[in-house]
């Protein structure tokens, strides 16, 4: 039996982005870790609040902003360290 290469929580629930499923696919996931809590989780507050992940590509539009609950990539780093 062939083990899933990649374990993706949400997938039973909402679907993901396709941008977090690309982070996802290029670097792994860690499960027990949230992009909230990552280094390159870049949190923006003006008329309305939103964040961005610095590690991907980002855009002026909503397609490629980032959820905090989301299960963090391989190149998560804690930014609390
Ligand atoms: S864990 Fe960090 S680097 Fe990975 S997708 Fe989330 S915010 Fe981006």
């Amino acid at each position: 039996m062939q083990e899933a290469l990649f374990e993706m929580p949400e997938a039973a629930g909402a679907p993901l982005s396709r941008a977090i499923s690309e982070m996802h696919l290029a670097y792994g996931v860690k499960v027990d870790r949230r992009c909230g809590d990552c280094m390159y989780f870049i949190r923006y507050h003006q008329s309305t609040r939103w964040a961005k992940c610095s590690r991907t590509r980002q855009t002026g539009g909503s397609v490629t902003e980032w959820r905090a609950h989301w299960s963090a990539c391989g190149l998560f780093r804690d930014q609390r360290v």
